[in-house]
């Protein structure tokens, strides 16, 4: 056997995201356009001159911890929601959080880069990060060589085929409008999008059935009918 010295990789930023629970996150990123957050770059990794010339480029990969499914182990194989819950495919042919060293990888949309007192930041957008989520790099995505147009997606479906009808009660939809005019965020188009993605395990699909998502700082309790989703009230956490 090759041996490796060992060596362990420390995070160097934290995710701030509009995702406080797994429930509801997309299952990649760039699905929900108006789903965003910040990275907080973390000391001794906070200095500016790290993330200069950064902000030239629109995407960047992030590559993070999967820190909620460490506790709950890796497997080695899973069925993904893409199949409908029944196939089990390879952790490797798969996406899953559950999988050896728990890392991710994230194209994301870098809206910009801000050093505050408290802090660097960079304010990104299209996530499918939880909130907390440990960051251990940060690269720029280069289009010519990290995109290939020809390239076979498997099992896994386009975007276009998974979006959902979501409607509002009243209630909801004044809430909506309130919250963004106190806080600027644009609840209603993320409770839209993140819905239309279809958040439900494969096995609840067609059941009739209430749920409760958080998103920010408030839970938004959804009703499913098939593939017609109501949002009946909202509320802070
Ligand atoms: N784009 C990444 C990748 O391919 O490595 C993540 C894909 S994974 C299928 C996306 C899901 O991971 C989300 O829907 C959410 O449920 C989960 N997730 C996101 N951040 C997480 C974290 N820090 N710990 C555990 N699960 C997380």
């Amino acid at each position: 056997m090759i041996e490796f010295p060992p060596y362990v990789i420390s995070p160097i930023g934290i995710i701030h995201s509009c995702y406080p629970e797994k429930f509801g996150i997309p299952r990649q990123p760039g699905l929900v356009t108006s789903s965003s957050g910040r990275l907080e770059l973390l000391p001794p990794w906070n200095r500016e001159e790290m993330v200069k010339g950064l902000d030239a480029f629109s995407h960047i990969w992030i590559q993070f911890l999967f820190h909620e499914a460490v506790a709950e182990g890796w497997r080695p194989t899973l069925r993904p929601p893409w199949l409908g819950g029944q196939k089990r495919v390879g952790v490797f042919a798969s996406r899953s959080p559950h999988r050896p060293n728990f890392l991710g990888i994230s194209v994301v949309r870098l809206t910009g880069i801000r050093k505050e007192k408290k802090g660097l930041f960079l304010e990104i957008a299209e996530i499918d990060l939880l909130d907390k989520t440990p960051v251990v790099d940060i690269k720029p995505y280069v289009p010519y060589s990290d995109s290939v147009p020809t390239a076979s997606g498997g099992f896994i479906p386009p975007p276009e085929s998974v979006t959902r009808e979501v409607v509002f009660t009243k209630a909801a939809a004044q809430y909506c409008g309130d919250y963004e005019h106190r806080t600027g965020r644009r609840l209603r188009l993320l409770i839209v999008e993140t819905l239309g993605q279809d958040p439900r395990p494969a096995s609840q699909r067609h059941q009739v059935r209430e749920y409760g998502m958080a998103l920010w700082d408030v839970n938004v309790r959804w009703q499913a009918h098939g593939e017609r989703f109501l949002v009946l009230s909202i509320g802070e956490e």
